[in-house]
């Protein structure tokens, strides 16, 4: 990216940013303007699959429409008539859907005879300003560039007031331990905040500029957005690092506000809420009623009960940087990670699939988002997740919204999920395959990566080697393995840097197991 391209973005994110910030948004505004996108639903998808699909030449999904034989005048009348679930479903069947690999331009799409390939970026919503291109935070994603657009961030801040609202969380002072850019998870959650006029506190980084590398207009960005911000009178939080090792300093953090103002609240990934609670308990430190903001992976229900052992609650948010916000969970929620869709702004439906290379069947999810300000347009695109869907009543503040479309039991069936971490599993298997093997011996069957999680709620990741490579020294091949990851394009530095920090790393001796892929969760044997 020349200097010049950087000063042309940054002085547009310049003049949308003092905007943004000036006017929040209050309860009643958001209350109302999802009321209104919820009214409007029909019409947004009609609009969004009009001028992005059929008026958007480079758009992947003409190719898909046509060999479907299906026109914009057959979806218009076929959301009319049965809904817009009920049109989506039925284009699935057309053979109108992208799974996840050939989203990712992984795999071939083959329907009906033809072939096509399509790349990540052919999906891109061609009427957004590029502000600036944030790579994603590598929690749900792994290096995918999202365009960082400020309209998009003032139509997804209303489900943060909403989610503190239903949690009585207004006005709690508010911490927060998210990475700095590249990974844009931190600064964004930053600006969400202040948006709804609940500014965070602190913001803590698991991770510093040095073990990110940050690239000059990575550190730029982030300096221009705080500092630049006080000029308007806006104090944002600015990074401070923190790493994992040292969950017990941001736990004191969270007991010295629980103790000065009586309550604290604390948005993080789940892996590190999970090491922030147990740090408080090892410390004897007072954490009980933090309200935790989860995201970024799986709230199994081992993490959720570490999390509450501390006295703490707990919510998940749902989220996918290549989709969008999907949902999140409320003060009412039955089961362990339950999110309520947010039904105004992404349509959702289910399919049934094999996850290859196992013989394991999963039900992954299609999600269809609906508004203009979405990063990418997209008709059932998978997402590498899976899990129970269902319609139910709930009477908190998103229920009373109309909000009843559940999601739950949410596992990825494509990529890891270590300590907030993920990486796409074709990047690993080379190093499995071939960089252990030649260092270490043994075939490339011998070596597999597991993800596991143990009775404390965290995860791990057992490098697992075959008896038969004979004598190996344990820590010699994680430094191996950290020292390959770094070379892997992003986020190949942050996840090594996450992964090393977090210990998460460890040898164990065994048989890989068949059945499983070269990487794998344990949980995808639970999927059958
Ligand atoms: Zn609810």
């Amino acid at each position: 990216m020349s200097i010049i391209a950087d000063l042309v973005k940054y002085s547009r994110l310049a003049l949308g940013l003092r905007g943004f910030l000036k006017d929040t948004v209050t309860l009643e505004e958001s209350k109302q303007r999802i009321a209104e996108r919820l009214r409007d639903r029909e019409k947004n998808f009609l609009s969004l699959v009009q001028k992005g699909i059929y008026k958007n030449p480079k758009s992947p999904f003409l190719k898909l429409l046509g060999l479907a034989g299906c026109q914009f005048g057959d979806i218009e009348s076929g959301v009319n008539k049965d809904g817009i679930e009920a049109t989506l479903k039925k284009l699935l069947a057309g053979g109108v859907y992208v799974s996840w690999e050939e989203f990712k331009g992984r795999k071939e799409v083959v329907r009906g005879g033809k072939r096509f390939r399509f790349s990540e970026r052919d999906f891109d919503n061609p009427y957004l300003p590029v502000y600036y291109q944030a790579q994603s935070s590598g929690s749900r994603s792994a290096g995918t560039r999202t365009t960082f657009d400020l309209n998009r961030q003032s139509d997804i801040s209303h489900y943060r007031l909403l989610m503190l609202a239903d949690n009585s969380a207004l006005g709690v002072h508010t911490g927060l331990w998210k990475p700095i850019l590249p990974a844009a998870a931190g600064i964004s959650t930053v600006l969400n905040y202040w948006k709804i006029g609940e500014p965070v506190d602190r913001w803590f980084s698991p991770v510093d500029e040095g073990q990110v590398q940050a690239s000059l207009t990575h550190r730029l960005a982030t300096r221009y957005i705080i500092y630049g911000s006080r000029l308007w009178g806006v104090k944002l939080a600015k990074p401070e690092y923190i790493g994992l090792e040292e969950a017990a300093r941001v736990a004191r953090w969270v007991a010295d506000t629980k103790q000065q103002f009586g309550e604290c609240a604390f948005d993080s990934y789940v892996s590190l809420a999970v090491k922030l609670c147990q740090a408080a308990i090892e410390n004897g430190l007072d954490i009980a009623d933090t309200k935790f903001f989860v995201g970024g992976e799986p709230l199994t229900p081992a993490k959720r009960r570490q999390i509450e052992a501390a006295g703490a609650s707990v919510t998940p948010k749902y989220n996918i940087s290549e989709i969008g916000k999907i949902g999140c969970g409320c003060s009412r929620a039955g089961a362990t990670d339950d999110v309520h869709l947010f039904g105004d702004s992404m349509a959702a439906i289910q399919h049934r699939r094999r996850v290859e290379p196992t013989d394991i069947d999963v039900d992954a999810f299609l999600f269809t988002p609906l508004l203009p300000s979405t990063p990418k347009i997209l008709l059932n695109v998978e997402s590498d997740d899976y899990g129970v869907m269902e319609t139910r009543n709930c009477d908190c503040l998103f229920g009373q919204l109309g909000f009843n479309t559940h999601l739950r039991n949410i596992r990825s069936f494509a990529k890891l999920t270590g300590s907030g971490m993920a990486l796409i599993g074709t990047n690993l298997v080379r190093i499995l395959e071939e960089a252990l093997p030649a260092k270490y011996g043994g075939a490339a069957t011998d070596y597999q990566l597991l993800e596991e999680e143990d009775s404390q709620g965290q995860t791990y990741l057992s490098l697992i080697i075959s008896p038969e490579v004979g004598a190996v020294d344990e820590d010699d091949a994680i430094a191996t393995m950290l020292r390959e990851l770094r070379r892997v394009p992003h986020p190949g530095k942050l996840t090594a840097g996450v992964w090393a920090g977090a210990k998460i790393l460890r040898v164990k001796r065994m048989q890989p197991i068949s059945s499983m892929g070269k990487v794998s969760t344990l949980h995808l044997m639970k999927a059958e």
